[in-house]
């Protein structure tokens, strides 16, 4: 599937940390979104786990248009309802969100 997987991630704006999962198939270039950090509760967690010698924890990668760097100018604004809802604010980097709504904005494309 590659390089089409890659782009495909770009497109979805994927946050991470290519080769830190195990179980990661071969990629052809890094993700083009550093990984969001982790919430203070899992951050206790993962450190925990390394502090165990427990090797295989990474940050899970996450379509999201955070930008950590530049909160002001972030669309996500990392609140607390992501999980499992759809984002109020447009900010989870889904299909509707990044290819049928932009779509829609053309003359010759009608739903
Ligand atoms: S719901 Fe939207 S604003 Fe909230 S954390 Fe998720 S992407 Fe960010």
């Amino acid at each position: 599937m590659e390089p089409y997987y890659t782009q495909a991630e770009n497109l979805y704006h994927v946050h991470g940390n290519r080769g830190e999962d195990p179980t990661e198939p071969w990629a052809s270039a890094p993700y083009r979104y550093p990984a969001v950090s982790h919430e203070p509760r899992i951050q206790h967690l993962a450190e925990d786990f390394q502090r165990a010698g427990l090797k295989n924890h990474f940050i899970w990668p996450l379509g999201i248009m955070i930008d950590e760097k530049n909160s002001q100018t972030s669309a996500c604004i990392r609140c607390n309802t992501c999980d499992g809802h759809p984002c109020l604010i447009n900010a989870k980097a889904d299909a509707q969100v990044v290819c049928v709504d932009p779509a829609l904005k053309h003359e010759k494309v009608r739903c």
